[in-house]
């Protein structure tokens, strides 16, 4: 541990410039979050020419049926558009927000607030509370119309919504619900650690931040996932008989299957995993049972049990805590800044003692650029996962035959076929684009595009019928 403490102190002496150095914070993150968002439109404007192109890849060509390209085109273009819109004006709202002094406002109203209810300022956590609390109420306002329009108009207008504006208003009240419910306490907790350890807090605080994830992979499929959707058991018959199959075959730990209602609020379509090491629940969107035949479920599912197989949830959640872990090494030297609270507005009797949570928040906007760069690494992981998974699926016939004899294996040689058939349909019928911009890709998607996908499956199904001439 003084280990630890000693290369973290390191990290603080390289930063100690933060705290003397009278930097226009101010400045620098209105810089780098309209650079950001430039960007993104930037990347906007080079994907949108691609709606116009009047064929499928050759690849795809028989696939579409007549009029379903164009609808997908179509469904991308607008898309697209209200992306590049609700993108500048989200920053616009949040750059004003900054440069008006919501900040400080929030931090004072904060105050008044809890002052209401007969506590002072020394109930700094209470105020913190309050403080998010007015932060995040008030800034979700300015983008319900869109949320509103991405549903009822943009959804509606291509045949995807489902979502009523009673579903849409009580999903709404039970988040901001859930939201409290769960984050006043984490919030507690988190702040209270950073008043018990003091300086040495990054280690305290990880290992509650790893309990606080490991309890919501608990709570929230049992507890908040039944909030919105209905969960309910696959009903029995081929497609259940197939994945059962399939799990026994792999030993995939397989407690419940369901089937989700998630085409009560739109109909695009998806299967998952979820659960602790030695007890795992698959879920199934109706909409996925509806659109595929069950042995292309089966080979989608394949997929998602290729992720299990190679740990991918764990690998991501171990990249996620260290990327956790750096930012907060870093942040002590913000945590203790008075020109930091200065350079955003804050008035001298509050920045003298920095609060933890405005500093904290402050440090996230500062990290704006750098997390940028990291979702695009985290994509870039998360892609070869894909693949992974992919070629999983493609190769399933030879490990089952390895592990649980040839019989079991049988019939499971096409599996790459079906999966790439599968992929095709989903695709479809989700209206997904099919044409995309190599760099806009990179930046957004976690996923690799269908063409890539595709791709990769012939050539591993290739490299496969050529191992076992
Ligand atoms: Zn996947």
């Amino acid at each position: 541990m003084d280990f630890l403490h000693g290369q973290l102190a390191n990290v603080q002496t390289h930063l100690s410039f933060v705290q003397k150095d009278p930097i226009d914070w101010k400045l620098y993150v209105q810089v780098f979050s309209w650079t950001v968002t430039l960007f993104e439109s930037y990347l906007l404007l080079r994907q949108y020419p691609l709606y116009s192109k009047t064929a499928p890849p050759p690849a795809l060509e028989k696939d579409f049926e007549p009029g379903a390209f164009e609808k997908s085109q179509a469904y991308g273009k607008d898309k697209a558009k209200f992306a590049l819109f609700s993108g500048l004006y989200k920053q616009a709202v949040d750059s004003s927000l900054l440069q008006f002094g919501f900040y400080p406002w929030s931090w004072q109203a904060a105050g008044s607030l809890i002052q209401k209810l007969g506590y002072g300022p020394q109930y700094q956590i209470l105020q913190s509370i309050a403080f998010v609390f007015i932060l995040y109420f008030l800034s979700t306002i300015p983008t319900l119309p869109l949320s509103w329009y991405g549903t009822f108009v943009l959804e509606e207008k291509h045949g995807f919504n489902k979502t009523t504006p009673k579903i849409f208003v009580t999903d709404l009240v039970k988040s901001w619900a859930i939201a409290f419910v769960f984050g006043a306490p984490f919030l507690a907790i988190f702040l209270k650690i950073f008043q018990w350890a003091g300086d040495r807090f990054v280690p305290w605080l990880m290992a509650f931040m790893i309990s606080f994830q490991l309890i919501m992979v608990i709570l929230y499929p049992t507890v908040i996932q039944p909030l919105f959707n209905k969960l309910s058991p696959l009903g029995d018959g081929d497609l259940r008989q197939r994945i059962e199959g399939l799990a026994t075959k792999l030993k995939f730990p397989l407690k419940h299957l369901y089937e989700i209602d998630g085409s009560k609020r739109s109909s695009h379509s998806n299967a998952y995993f979820f659960g602790l090491p030695w007890s795992k629940h698959i879920v199934i969107f109706d909409t996925l049972i509806q659109q595929s035949k069950p042995e292309e479920v089966e080979a989608v599912l394949a997929h998602e049990l290729g992720h299990w197989y190679f740990m991918h949830p764990t690998k991501m959640l171990v990249i996620s805590q260290l990327h956790i872990f750096t930012i907060l090494a870093l942040f002590p030297a913000f945590l203790h800044a008075p020109p930091v609270l200065t350079s955003f507005g804050y008035p001298a009797y509050v920045a003298k003692n920095p609060p933890t949570i405005v500093a904290f928040l402050l440090f996230q906007m500062i990290l704006t650029p750098v997390e940028a760069v990291v979702s695009i690494a985290m994509n870039a992981v998360s892609r070869k996962f894909e693949f992974e998974a992919d070629r999983f699926a493609v190769e399933l016939e030879g490990r089952v035959k390895a592990t649980a004899g040839e019989k079991e294996a049988e019939g499971m040689g096409d599996m790459g076929e079906r999966l790439g058939r599968a992929l095709i349909s989903l695709h479809v019928k989700n209206l997904s684009t099919v044409w995309v911009d190599w760099l806009y890709s990179a930046y957004h998607h976690s996923h690799p595009t269908l063409t890539e996908r595709l791709k990769g499956l012939e050539q591993l199904q290739v490299a496969k019928e050529k191992k076992e001439l």
